[in-house]
């Protein structure tokens, strides 16, 4: 009696795990994962013991962005042993499946891997764990949020209208799970034309800026659309690795110190 641990309500904290922060779009496409992969690298170039678990169950990128493939091991079975790459400590969903293989699962299942991820993976000791959810508003995000104690979400949006609709939903399910959102970022904002240097805003410009501001939360940065992020992000190092000194590394740098 009294050795069993009483079931509790509540967010169940992540051991070694010191902040949680979700990165979260209306919308798929919109560079989500690059944010989320160039986050994680800037944060453990700075010095921060930094995890990256890919929640995004039905679109994994990660492995493809970090480059690695292998099976994460799991030596008694139950705990699963994290893969590293580029400083990162790294968790994908997309590892524990076939490749092509097409993730049918109900709400429940879902909920059983996301468990999985977030507490049988050791994690060791992090400053920071950096979650990649799937763009939208659904089950994965609502486990997340009630299970476990996030510090905080950043919603990255293009500067398109139609993005920002799905944008404020994602801000009105955080406000409605009570996670702070600790900013937007703009992505795909403005395109250098590498010949002649003139600024073209393909997507439109300073709309997710605009936004933050009218709704009050704090603008983090926006990231030019530039062929080395799409090009890095493919080749399994994001540009943060490939070209560290390089405007949109710069700015990704700079988003992940005002975390
Ligand atoms: P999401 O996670 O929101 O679905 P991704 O991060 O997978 O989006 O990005 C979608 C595609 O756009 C990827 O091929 C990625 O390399 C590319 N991409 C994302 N951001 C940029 C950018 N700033 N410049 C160029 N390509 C980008």
């Amino acid at each position: 009696l009294g050795r069993h641990p009483t079931p509790q309500a509540g967010p169940e904290p992540v051991p070694g795990v010191r902040t949680i922060i979700a990165v979260a779009s209306g919308k798929g496409g919109v560079g989500k994962s690059t944010l989320a992969a160039n986050l994680a690298v800037a944060l453990a170039r700075a010095g921060k013991r930094t995890g990256l678990l890919d929640a995004d169950i039905y679109g994994p990128s990660q492995p493809r962005m970090m480059g690695v493939s292998e099976r994460p091991k799991s030596p008694d079975g139950k705990t699963i042993i994290p893969l590293h790459a580029h400083g990162v400590t790294l968790m994908s969903i997309g590892l524990m499946l076939k490749e092509g293989e097409a993730v049918v699962w109900r709400g429940p299942m879902l909920m059983g891997a996301l468990q999985q991820m977030m507490g049988q993976v050791a994690w060791g000791e992090l400053d920071t764990l950096i979650v990649d959810l799937p763009p939208g508003t659904g089950d994965v995000q609502l486990t997340l949020s009630q299970r476990y104690p996030l510090t905080g979400a950043v919603v990255v949006s293009t500067p398109q209208d139609v993005a920002l609709l799905d944008v404020r939903k994602a801000l009105d399910m955080f406000d409605k799970l009570k996670v702070p959102v600790l900013g937007m970022v703009e992505n795909m904002s403005a395109y250098i034309c590498p010949n002649c240097g003139h600024e073209a805003h393909i997507f439109g410009h300073g709309g997710a800026r605009a936004e933050a501001e009218k709704i009050g939360i704090p603008f983090l940065g926006e990231i030019p659309l530039d062929l080395k992020v799409r090009v890095a992000g493919d080749s399994g190092a994001p540009v943060t690795v490939t070209h560290p000194d390089s405007p949109e590394a710069r700015a990704f740098a700079g988003i992940a110190r005002r975390l």
